[in-house]
């Protein structure tokens, strides 16, 4: 006879505290298997990269030195998920599977879907807590604030690790391929995010505010928390508490106030793309939809150009560069990029979102595709901003510092000079770098970009969609 269990399943909330479904899966009196899936088609999707499933497996080893502290253990297993649960209860009678809710790629929604279905058809009762603060089925935002606010300073979930009652099963997870560590990227873990969130909270934040804009400097002073939060290795309840405790610290308000804001969108963006997830493959403004792109393809020589950082413009160059080398650049970069590939290369924002997606270690959907969408100017309902790299290196990078540390090829340049590349001849450079020269004129091809922009915005299909976007995902005033 197949024994009673329950299993709790692992998506992208790596963490053993502050852990709702395994709470719940401590409550009940039988077993249960903690489980994580690889899934290929997740694998394959072409929104992640090695760098993701690195930082995942290094979460993963986190936890299971964690479970043999009292000789537990993690279940891993290698397929998609219906067949998985499928080889499970062959062996096992599974009464409860219980997971945090996921606001996923069209991907995963399907893969949930059919899993449901296959619950269903096994009488096994699927429990899905929820993720942040993020509210399944919200028709609009009239009370969300008041919960964000609740669940925030809700009590953290403490998980008893001497009760847990855990079996583990070898489900073939042996043929995972193994990523190497690499030292360029944050390394995944619950150790790791504790130690960038004590370094953050003794030092590194109180100048948080003050250098949250700048390229170079950000990569100290902002919290780096994005990739712990984006794959759960920390609770966005835990990160908020945390705030709290340091609200009153002397010099540390503006900073503290900063960062609450921050971990507020978080949850605001990723609450837009639970309740319109189609945004993955249409613009959340349905008369942008047809909006004219030149590039279409990844084999475009401007899209490479873009995507390797060999653009002429040394702070998008710069960007793309770090980002492909660690996997972070900070916000006003990361606008910056887009706004260059859409309204200077005028690359489609699809195109842009996946490449990126790819590249951010702390991919996580429903902000990105809110923000693409919206430094894109495809919402209707923001401020058209286009980013001027040379100013904004001017403003941000004036010696040049974090231009010259990801283009060597301009390291020996003064900053002056770099700062204000391209020139508008280029023929002294030309003969004094291998520096790729700008293809384009900027002021030229801008000016084309913002005049179709206002032309669009100010179209009535455009103008009718904004109602809807406003009712659905701003907070009457
Ligand atoms: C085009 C574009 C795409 C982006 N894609 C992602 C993404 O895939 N994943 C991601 O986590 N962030 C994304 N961001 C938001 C932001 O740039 C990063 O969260 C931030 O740079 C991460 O660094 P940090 O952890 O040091 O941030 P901090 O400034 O220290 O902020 C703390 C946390 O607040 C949240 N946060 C910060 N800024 C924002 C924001 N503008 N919107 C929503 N949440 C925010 C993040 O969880 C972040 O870790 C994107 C921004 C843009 C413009």
């Amino acid at each position: 006879m197949r024994s009673k269990i329950n299993i709790v399943w692992l998506k992208r909330d790596l963490r053993l505290q502050d852990h709702e479904p395994l709470y719940k899966a401590q409550q009940e009196n039988i077993p249960f298997i903690l489980l994580y899936i690889y899934e290929p088609s997740l694998i394959t999707d072409p929104h992640y990269d090695q760098r993701h499933w690195r930082f995942i497996q290094e979460s993963l080893e986190d936890i299971q030195a964690e479970l043999q502290k009292n000789k537990n253990n993690l279940s891993i297993a290698y397929g998609e998920s219906v067949d998985v649960f499928a080889k499970l209860s062959k062996l096992f009678d599974i009464q409860y599977v219980f997971s945090h809710e996921e606001t996923g790629l069209d991907v995963t929604f399907k893969r949930d879907k059919n899993v449901a279905i296959y619950f269903k058809s096994q009488n096994i009762i699927w429990i899905e807590c929820q993720s942040n603060a993020v509210i399944r089925g919200l028709q609009d935002r009239k009370t969300w604030d008041r919960a964000w606010a609740r669940f925030m300073r809700d009590q953290i979930i403490k998980i008893n690790m001497d009760h847990l009652n855990i079996i583990s099963v070898d489900l073939g997870g042996v043929n995972i391929p193994l990523f190497e560590r690499d030292d360029n990227f944050q390394k995944g873990g619950m150790t790791e995010v504790q130690a960038t969130l004590d370094d953050f909270f003794s030092i590194r934040g109180q100048d948080y505010y003050k250098f949250i804009s700048k390229p170079h400097r950000s990569r100290s002073s902002c919290s780096r928390m994005s990739a712990y939060i984006a794959y759960g290795n920390i609770s966005i309840r835990q990160i908020y508490q945390k705030i709290l405790e340091n609200w009153n610290r002397a010099g540390w308000r503006r900073s503290m106030a900063a960062l609450s804001s921050r971990i507020h969108w978080h949850c605001h963006f990723i609450q837009k793309f639970e309740s319109e997830c189609r945004i993955e493959n249409e613009t959340i403004n349905a008369g942008y939809q047809n909006f004219p792109y030149l590039i279409e393809d990844e084999e475009h020589a401007d899209f490479n150009s873009w995507v390797n950082g060999n653009t002429g413009f040394p702070l998008i160059d710069a960007s793309m560069r770090a980002l492909k080398h660690s996997g972070y650049i900070n916000f006003r970069s990361r606008a910056m990029v887009v706004s260059f590939a859409c309204h200077y290369l005028r690359i489609h924002w699809k195109l842009v979102a996946k490449a990126l997606a790819r590249l951010f270690l702390d991919f996580e959907p429903g902000i990105h595709y809110s923000q693409i969408q919206m430094q894109a100017g495809v919402t209707g309902i923001n401020t058209i901003r286009i980013y001027n790299p040379k100013k904004q290196a001017i403003d941000h990078d004036p010696e040049a510092i974090f231009i010259k540390t990801w283009i060597p090829e301009l390291s020996s340049h003064q900053p002056e000079y770099v700062i204000n590349l391209p020139l508008q001849s280029n023929d002294l450079f030309a003969t004094q770098s291998n520096y790729p020269q700008a293809k384009y004129n900027f002021q030229e091809r801008i000016r084309e970009s913002k005049d179709l922009l206002w032309q669009w915005k100010k179209s009535i299909h455009v103008k009718q969609n904004n109602a809807k976007i406003l009712a659905k995902h701003v907070r009457p005033q």
